[in-house]
């Protein structure tokens, strides 16, 4: 582990496992968070993973990411992991299908309250900032309730070689009005930028899981949030996936920026 890689705040719980992941699996089952390789990784078009959804399952019931080739976006709910097709359509996704990057939790919330919109993305996210137990890394969060409008983002599969940028230039953005469902995510701090998106990470699910993707903003009318502040992340790096330095040029950021905010 490089001493320099990131904040100490993060290096203490910062575990990354370059596998040997048969080993590492199985020691990382009480972690609290459980990442597969990196962002920088997709970003260098490392689209094929070597965790399937049946080991990652072992992990956590609460996450999100995505699928080989970029096959779709990850919505982890209650121990069930679905797929958002380019479209926005959700199915199970078969417990043999492998992922190329993922986070997951076991989720238990200890903070809980509601939010009385509606409230732009940006007040959300100051509200949810505002409840944060301050010292927290990391959180992992789940929203349920009523929201006035989402919009999201799929993409569709990539041919072998595609980088992130490029698949995110060619995503699908939907918008859905008046739905209820949950939102499914974390928040990582401006230190795990290229380990993460920095800031906050989030999926949709509709109440019937047949509509969702990934969040560029929402307008929540009437939610119930529960965070979860994790002080431990374990990260599991694909053979030959190295992780980048901390300090990022304002040219990968606003990369990073354009592929996750859209
Ligand atoms: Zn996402």
């Amino acid at each position: 582990m490089e001493p320099d890689l990131v904040d100490h705040r993060l290096i203490h719980s910062l575990d990354v496992a370059a596998m040997g992941r048969r080993a590492a699996s199985a020691d990382a089952g009480a972690r609290a968070l459980f990442q597969v390789s990196t962002l920088d990784a997709l970003f260098a078009g490392n689209l094929e993973g070597d965790l399937t959804f049946g080991e990652l399952a072992a992990h956590g019931d609460l996450g999100l990411g995505t699928l080989d080739r970029l096959d779709g976006e990850m919505i982890a709910l209650d121990g069930r992991f679905l797929r958002a097709d380019a479209d926005g359509n959700l199915a199970p996704i078969p417990p043999a299908a492998r992922t190329p990057f993922a986070v997951v939790t076991r989720f238990r919330p200890s903070v809980s309250f509601g939010l009385d919109g509606p409230l732009d993305h940006a007040a959300f996210l100051r509200a949810l900032d505002a409840r944060l137990p301050s010292g927290t890394p990391a959180c992992a969060l789940r929203v349920d309730g009523d929201f006035e409008r989402l919009e999201l983002r799929s993409v569709a599969r990539q041919p072998p070689g595609t980088s992130l940028a490029e698949a995110a230039r060619q995503q699908h953005a939907f918008e859905l009005r008046d739905v209820s469902g949950t939102l499914v995510g974390f928040r990582f701090p401006g230190y795990a930028q290229g380990l993460e998106v920095a800031g906050y990470h989030l999926h949709f699910a509709d109440a019937a899981r047949r509509r969702g993707g990934h969040v560029l903003a929402c307008r929540p009318a009437r939610v119930q949030v529960g965070l979860d502040p994790e002080g431990d992340l374990h990260v599991e790096l694909p053979p030959g996936i190295e992780l980048g330095p901390p300090d990022r040029s304002a040219d990968e950021r606003a990369r990073i920026r354009e592929a996750e905010e859209g």
